[in-house]
């Protein structure tokens, strides 16, 4: 007998929909006519960093790899999304928050459900203690990537160590706490620092 092996998985979509001319960062879309076929086709224009997207060591630093140099089994995997929503706005994201939560090798997503400035902030040492055992860390508009944009330790010490960082995702809230696959694939342009995603949960 087969069977379906998505069959009673729910699927969580974890990128935000872009609408052209409403987004904060450049995004315009500009469909015209094929002359051969008359199918509609788009020129897209938008920046690296919008809506849900994976950034790439040669965001940090230009010596380093592209988008398109990773491995592609970076991208996707085993993951779990821990739930920092017991966190004070603006407190440090200590390693006593992660490691019982977190397994060597895991996709590691964070959300504390305070948006904005006052978001929780992953401390330096946190970073680096992060740096030594996952494979990919993502975030939504609730966790602060650094304690401070002059020591950028997260981008230090994630990138550098060819550990991509997913960052604008959504929906975290319905993933908080679990364990799951999680699938965000880049596209594969040469050169490129961060890609867009559509990112998703299978649970
Ligand atoms: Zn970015």
């Amino acid at each position: 007998m087969t069977y379906n092996i998505l069959e009673n998985r729910e699927v969580i979509d974890l990128s935000p929909l872009l609408v052209p001319g409403k987004e904060k960062r450049r995004l315009t879309i500009r469909s015209f006519i094929a002359e051969l076929d008359k199918t509609t086709m788009c020129d897209i224009d938008m920046m690296s960093h919008l809506g849900a997207h994976v950034e790439s060591p040669l965001h940090f630093n230009s010596c380093l790899p592209d988008i398109s140099s990773l491995d592609i089994r970076k991208f996707f995997g085993e993951a779990v999304c821990v739930d920092l929503r017991y966190k004070k706005p603006r407190e440090a994201i200590l390693v006593k928050d992660l490691d019982e939560h977190v397994k060597e090798g895991d996709i590691v997503l964070l959300h504390s459900g305070i948006k904005g400035e006052d978001a929780p902030y992953i401390s330096k040492e946190t970073a680096e203690w992060l740096s030594k055992r996952i494979k990919m860390l993502g975030i939504d508009d609730t966790i602060n990537l650094e304690e401070s944009y002059d020591l950028m330790a997260s981008h230090k010490h994630l990138l550098e160590n060819n550990i991509p960082i997913i960052e604008m995702l959504t929906n975290l809230d319905k993933v908080a706490g679990k364990r799951f696959i999680y699938i965000g694939l880049p596209l594969k342009i040469k050169g490129l620092d961060s890609s867009p995603i559509r990112a998703i949960a299978i649970l």
